[in-house]
């Protein structure tokens, strides 16, 4: 099997020789840079699976590197982000980041972030133009227009769908409130911020087993929502 090469652009040695470590234990490729130029020129010359990303670099801000990459490439990128850069934690996910985390970081959580994305990249490889989605027991049929827990369908209201529709199309990633409000209304003011709690509320009553304990759909507070692929 070929194993999957991570590009991790890091200034700070110590993470960037942690992260190293780790992928080596854990059977990844890699390859390193120290900053955003270096980041550019390398992932488009070393074409990666996967690009762990610090926002905070030397040269130029981590936002405009995903910005750059996206213009070219839908390569998955996982952001690490100190805690007094969240503004910009949102930022990079508007931009076209898949995934955050927040320093300090566990090697673990970082891992399992790793897998989520690889099965995405699975999932996509095998079922491209499918027009039926299944994740866990739900069961969402794009052509038909309708969604399933089991064999029960959901009875789902326009936005409702909608909302589902766009989260089970971005399995594993993080879509922000702006990202969210703009796709279903067309804008993104504080009233449709505000109607999306409202709407993801109702759609979790009909989809969630136990609307307190989500399994499908995660909430990030703060920032937005993402859809756990079981
Ligand atoms: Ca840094």
């Amino acid at each position: 099997m070929l194993k999957t090469t991570v590009l991790v652009v890091e200034d700070d040695k110590s993470v960037r020789n942690l992260v190293r470590t780790s992928l080596t234990t854990q059977k990844y490729n890699y390859i390193l840079a120290e900053n955003g130029r270096e980041a550019i020129a390398m992932a488009s010359s070393h074409n990666p699976d996967i690009i762990i990303l610090d926002l905070g670099l030397p040269d130029t801000d981590g936002v405009d590197v995903i910005k750059k990459i996206r213009t070219w490439s839908e390569v998955p990128i996982i952001v690490l982000s100190a805690r007094s850069e969240d503004t910009d934690k949102i930022e990079a996910l508007d931009a076209g980041a898949d995934d955050y985390l927040t320093k300090p970081f566990s090697v673990e959580e970082l891992f399992a972030r790793l897998r989520v994305i690889q099965r995405r990249l699975a999932t996509y490889g095998s079922v491209g133009g499918e027009s039926i989605f299944t994740n866990g027991a739900l069961r969402v049929d794009y052509s038909a227009g309708c969604a399933y827990i089991g064999e029960t369908e959901l009875h789902l209201t326009p936005i409702e769908y909608k909302l589902l529709c766009l989260l089970s199309q971005n399995v594993g990633k993080v879509l922000t409130h702006t990202f969210i409000t703009k796709r279903i209304w067309g804008s993104s003011y504080e009233n449709e911020i505000a109607s999306l709690r409202v709407f993801m509320a109702t759609l979790r009553k009909k989809l969630e087993a136990e609307p307190g304990a989500p399994q499908y759909i995660q909430t990030h507070i703060g920032v937005g929502y993402r859809m756990t692929k079981i």
